[in-house]
């Protein structure tokens, strides 16, 4: 089962500008099927916990702060090559970068209000899942 899974998180700013809808359909698009979801706000304790690996980084707090500022979804995502395709659907990290027709590319404001979250492995993909679903919420 490796390889078929992913866990994204549509951010807050594109829930505040009503983005959401817009989002998810471009994911169901691409051909990733949705196993859970819901719709959260992160306290800032979590927002940290879920980035700890950037807790080195300059933007760190400031990131944390901006995860835990308003209502975000998260969804588990399925697909053949789940992180790949994913990554390659959102676009680089800083949407100047992003390829054209990229999520990133079509709705990000900024380097950090990037849109949306995507894994960067398999590894991280069941970490971030678990941290999000316990298993009876998978469908
Ligand atoms: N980020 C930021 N400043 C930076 C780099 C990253 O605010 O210089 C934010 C941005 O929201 C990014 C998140 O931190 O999505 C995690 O960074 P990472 O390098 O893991 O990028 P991603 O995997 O999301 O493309
Ligand atoms: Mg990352």
């Amino acid at each position: 089962m490796a390889g078929n899974i992913t866990l994204t998180m549509i951010k807050p700013d594109a829930v505040e500008k009503n983005l959401t809808g817009a989002i998810l359909a471009k994911i169901n698009e691409a051909g990733f099927r949705i196993k859970a979801m819901k719709y959260l706000q992160l306290t800032e304790s979590q927002a940290g916990q879920f980035y700890a690996v950037h807790r080195e980084r300059p933007f760190y707090n400031s990131l944390v702060e901006f995860m835990s500022s308003g209502p975000i979804v998260a969804a588990l995502l399925e697909k053949e090559y789940a992180v790949a395709d994913f990554r390659e659907l959102i676009g680089a990290t800083n949407p100047a970068n992003a390829a054209p027709g990229t999520i990133r590319a079509l709705f990000a404001e900024s380097l950090q209000r990037n849109a949306v979250h995507g894994s960067d492995s398999d590894e991280n993909a069941i970490l971030e899942s678990d941290f999000f679903f316990s298993q009876l919420e998978r469908f």
